[in-house]
């Protein structure tokens, strides 16, 4: 197995290829660093520093596994620029499967953004809807792949639907650096570290038991793990083509998250409340079945673990990794 991980220096990517690094894989990545961190890899693990959109057919003749986690992730950004959401999850990725060679194996990171969330737990065969850019350039880029494993028999893949990816490593080291940051865990955790000055949330009128919504955290190396079974899977079965959510399978509500976190603190948080962020569902929780059947996986962290872990590396880490990534 050559395997390429793509958008490899991203916080859930550098996750998977130190995981695959440290079992013994021959792993390499190739990241653009926009938004990842030569940092986030450790510095035996090859980084090829080009954009997806740019590498060539040579250069992908040398490898004949790919995990894909390259691309644009923020809703609120989706929704204000369309086009570069198009462009970058969906024609750029169009290019590289081109390009890759005949019968490679294909890991894709998608999203629970695809579905329209009429009920929960969701599984895979519910129905898709996606209420966001984001979400929708997720769903075009799965039936691309879709294509090209059943119709065109060119590629064998299974797409992650990833619910609420969290957390850092045990050791605080390496965990959730964007910029700008938008996700909860990591700007409630920098809140409660005295890093920023105020916390929101986004709307406490939704129809949820608390009005806050709900989500299903799921640790990072948890996510990393299912990543490396899922080649597994591929490597040992002929399966052509797989979806298969990842999350814990349990919701929390924002409102239970921040309750969660001040009982580590043991102190509590003064939070603000305004108005719905657009593009929010009040429900996301995963049916995790499928990935305890298929790729006998689950996971093994609490939110608990994840906001402790989360909490050591903002601790260690108050700007992020070192800016060495030009
Ligand atoms: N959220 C919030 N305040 C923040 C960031 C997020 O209330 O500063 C809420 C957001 O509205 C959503 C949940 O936290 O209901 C998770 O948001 P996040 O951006 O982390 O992930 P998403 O579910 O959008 O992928």
């Amino acid at each position: 197995m050559k395997i390429l991980c793509v958008g490899g220096a991203g916080y859930i990517g550098s996750f998977v290829a130190r995981g695959l690094h440290s079992k013994g894989y021959q792993v390499e990545v190739l990241d653009n660093l926009s938004s990842g961190h030569r940092a986030a890899l450790f510095t035996e693990i090859k980084l090829h520093h080009i954009d997806y959109g740019e590498v060539s057919e040579e250069f992908l003749s040398g490898f004949n596994y790919f995990i894909l986690l390259a691309g644009k992730i923020r809703v609120d950004e989706s929704m204000d620029n369309p086009w570069l959401y198009w462009h970058e999850n969906v024609f750029k990725l169009a290019n590289f499967l081109d390009k890759i060679p005949q019968d490679s194996v294909v890991i894709y990171s998608s999203s629970a953004a695809v579905y329209k969330p009429k009920n929960h737990p969701l599984k895979e065969s519910d129905y898709l809807g996606p209420s966001s850019v984001y979400g929708a350039t997720k769903a075009a880029a799965e039936s691309l792949i879709e294509h090209l494993a059943l119709d065109k028999n060119k590629i064998r893949a299974i797409c992650l639907r990833y619910f609420n990816a969290a957390g850092a490593s045990a050791d605080g080291k390496f965990g959730e650096d964007h910029s700008p940051e938008t996700h909860l865990i990591p700007l409630l955790c920098k809140f409660a570290l005295g890093q920023t000055e105020r916390f929101v949330i986004f709307g406490d009128d939704w129809e949820t038991a608390d009005g806050t919504c709900v989500r299903d955290f799921i640790h990072v190396e948890d996510l990393a793990a299912a990543h490396i079974l899922a080649l597994e899977f591929l490597k040992k079965s002929d399966a052509r083509f797989e979806v298969i959510n990842l999350g814990a399978g349990t919701g929390f509500s924002v409102k239970q998250v921040i309750s969660e976190l001040e009982t580590i603190l043991q102190r509590k948080l003064k939070i603000e409340v305004s108005a719905k962020r657009p593009g929010d569902v009040p429900f996301l929780v995963a049916d995790i079945q499928k990935a305890k059947d298929l790729l006998n996986w689950s996971p093994s962290f609490t939110l608990s673990d994840i906001l402790k872990s989360a909490l050591q590396f903002h601790k260690s880490k108050p700007t992020g990794y070192p800016d060495f990534d030009s």
